[in-house]
C-alpha cells in the first residue's frame, strides 16, 4: 500500500534535473510536494554531461552539493574541424564535467532533506481527469498497489518524449529533419584538459567531454539519415571513424552506450490549467550547444514565483495565474534557440562552418561572446563584444 498525503501543492512526474531541481525549489518553500519518477532513481541518462558555468551556479544556489572529485572542472569550449582548431574560455567561470549518476545522485540526496518533499520511484501517475481540463484528481502506481491524491499543480518534467506533455495536448508535430544522440565513455590514458573538445563533421558532431579524473563522454550527434539498424554500438563505431582526431583517443572504453532522440520537440506552449512543463518536456532542438541541464535547472528555479499562489489556492491554478511561468520560461530560453538554430545550421553547410571556426581560432575574444549568448547574456552586450573582438586579438 502507497502511504499518500491526501493533497500536495505540486505533483512533478519525472526526477531528472528538471524534476529534482524543481522538487528542491518547492521544498525551500515550504510547499508539499510529491516526486515520481517511472524508473528507479538516481538514474543515467545518454547525455554529453558537461554542465555550464550558469547551471553550477544554481546548483550551489539550490544547496546541491557535488564533490569535486567526483567530476571535473570545465573552463571552455574548443571546436575541431580537419586541422583547424578554434578555443575559448567562458567568461561566466567554471563548468563541469559531471557523470549523470552523479549528479542525479547529488540533487536526490538534496531533495530527500525536505520532510515536506515525497519521492516515489519507480512510480507511476495517472489522471483520471484527463490533463486538459485537470481536476485536481492524481492516482499514483507503485508495485502492483495505487492510491488517489490530489494536487493543485502537476509538473510535467518528463524528459524529451513528455507523457505530460501529450495528455496535457501541448504537444506540436515534429519537423521530419531532426537529429540523434549516441553517447558512451572511455578511460583516458593521459591527463584530460578543462575543455569540451567539440570535433566537427558534416552533419555531426563529437563531443569529448571530461566527467573525472581519467575518465571521458563521447556524445555524437547525428542526422536521421544515419544507417542505425545495425545496432547503437555499430553505429557508434561507425560515426566515430569520422572524426580522424577522436578514434586514436576512444580506445579504451568504460561503459555501455546510450543514445536519444528524435531531439526536436516542438511544443504550442508550458502552461495549461494545472498543468506546467519543465525541462526538456517543454521543448527541445538539439543538444549541440551542451545547455539542456542549465535550462532545465534555471525553468526549474523560476517555479519559485508559483509559490505564493500555490499556497492560497484552493484549487487547480488556472493558465492566467501560469502565465508568469510562461513568460519566464520564454525569456530563459530564447538564447538557446537563437544558438541552436546558428550551430544546426553551421553543422548543415560545413563550406560556411569551416571558415567561421577559422576565425574563431584567431578571435577567440568573438567566440567567447558567442558562448556568453549560448549561456543567456543579453542580445545587444553580445553583439558589442562579438564586433569589438573581431579588431583585437
Ligand atoms: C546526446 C545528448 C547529449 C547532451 N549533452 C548535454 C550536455 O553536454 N550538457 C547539457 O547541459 N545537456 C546536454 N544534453 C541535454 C540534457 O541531457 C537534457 O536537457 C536534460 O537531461 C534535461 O533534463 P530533464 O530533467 O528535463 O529530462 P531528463 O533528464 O530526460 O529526465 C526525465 C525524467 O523523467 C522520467 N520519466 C519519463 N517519462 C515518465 C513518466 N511517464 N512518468 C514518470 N517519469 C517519467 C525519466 O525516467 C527521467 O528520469 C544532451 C542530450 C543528449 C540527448
Amino acid at each position: 500500500m502507497i502511504a499518500l498525503r491526501e493533497f500536495y501543492d505540486a505533483v512533478i512526474v519525472g526526477g531528472g534535473p528538471a524534476g529534482l531541481a524543481t522538487a528542491i525549489v518547492l521544498g525551500k518553500e515550504n510547499l508539499s510536494v510529491l516526486l515520481i519518477d517511472r524508473r528507479n532513481l538516481p538514474a543515467d541518462k545518454p547525455c554529453g554531461e558537461g554542465l555550464l558555468p550558469p547551471g553550477l551556479e544554481i546548483l550551489h544556489d539550490l544547496g546541491v552539493n557535488i564533490p569535486e572529485h567526483m567530476c571535473h572542472p570545465i573552463r571552455g569550449i574548443r571546436y575541431i574541424s580537419g586541422n583547424i582548431q578554434a578555443q575559448a574560455e567562458f567568461k561566466e567561470g567554471s563548468g563541469r564535467g559531471i557523470r549523470r549518476t552523479v549528479l542525479s545522485a547529488a540533487l536526490l540526496a538534496r531533495a530527500n532533506e525536505f520532510e515536506n518533499v515525497q519521492i516515489l520511484s519507480p512510480a507511476r501517475a495517472e489522471f483520471p481527469s484527463g490533463l486538459d481540463h485537470f481536476d485536481g484528481t492524481v492516482r499514483i502506481s507503485q508495485n502492483n498497489s495505487s492510491a488517489i491524491c490530489r494536487t493543485n499543480l502537476i509538473i510535467g518534467a518528463d524528459g524529451l518524449h513528455s507523457e505530460i506533455r501529450r495528455l496535457a495536448k501541448l504537444e506540436r508535430p515534429g519537423r521530419a529533419k531532426t537529429r540523434f544522440g549516441l553517447r558512451k565513455h572511455f578511460q583516458s590514458n593521459h591527463t584530460l584538459d578543462d575543455f569540451v573538445t567539440v570535433f566537427v563533421a558534416k552533419g555531426s558532431e563529437a563531443y569529448l567531454t571530461p566527467v573525472g579524473q581519467d575518465s571521458f563522454g563521447v556524445a555524437i550527434l547525428f542526422s536521421r539519415n544515419e544507417d542505425t539498424r545495425s545496432g547503437k554500438e555499430e553505429a557508434f563505431e561507425a560515426l566515430r571513424n569520422r572524426f580522424p582526431g577522436l578514434a586514436p583517443l576512444t580506445q579504451t572504453s568504460a561503459g555501455e552506450q546510450g543514445g536519444a532522440g528524435p531531439l526536436e520537440q516542438r511544443t504550442t506552449g508550458v502552461a495549461r490549467d494545472g498543468v506546467i512543463l519543465v525541462g526538456d518536456a517543454a521543448g527541445y532542438l538539439d543538444a549541440a550547444t551542451g545547455e539542456g541541464i542549465s535550462l532545465a535547472l534555471a525553468t526549474a528555479q523560476s517555479t519559485a514565483r508559483l509559490a505564493q499562489m500555490l499556497r492560497k489556492s484552493n484549487k487547480p491554478l488556472n493558465r492566467l495565474q501560469l502565465s508568469g511561468y510562461e513568460k519566464d520560461h520564454h525569456r530563459i530560453t530564447w538564447n538557446y534557440f537563437v544558438m541552436t538554430k546558428m550551430l544546426l545550421f553551421m553543422s548543415d553547410h560545413p563550406t560556411l562552418a569551416r571558415p567561421f571556426i577559422r576565425i574563431m581560432a584567431v578571435r577567440p575574444r568573438s567566440f567567447q561572446a558567442l558562448l556568453s549568448f549560448n549561456m543567456g547574456e543579453p542580445l545587444f552586450p553580445v553583439l558589442r563584444r562579438f564586433i569589438a573582438g573581431l579588431f583585437r586579438k
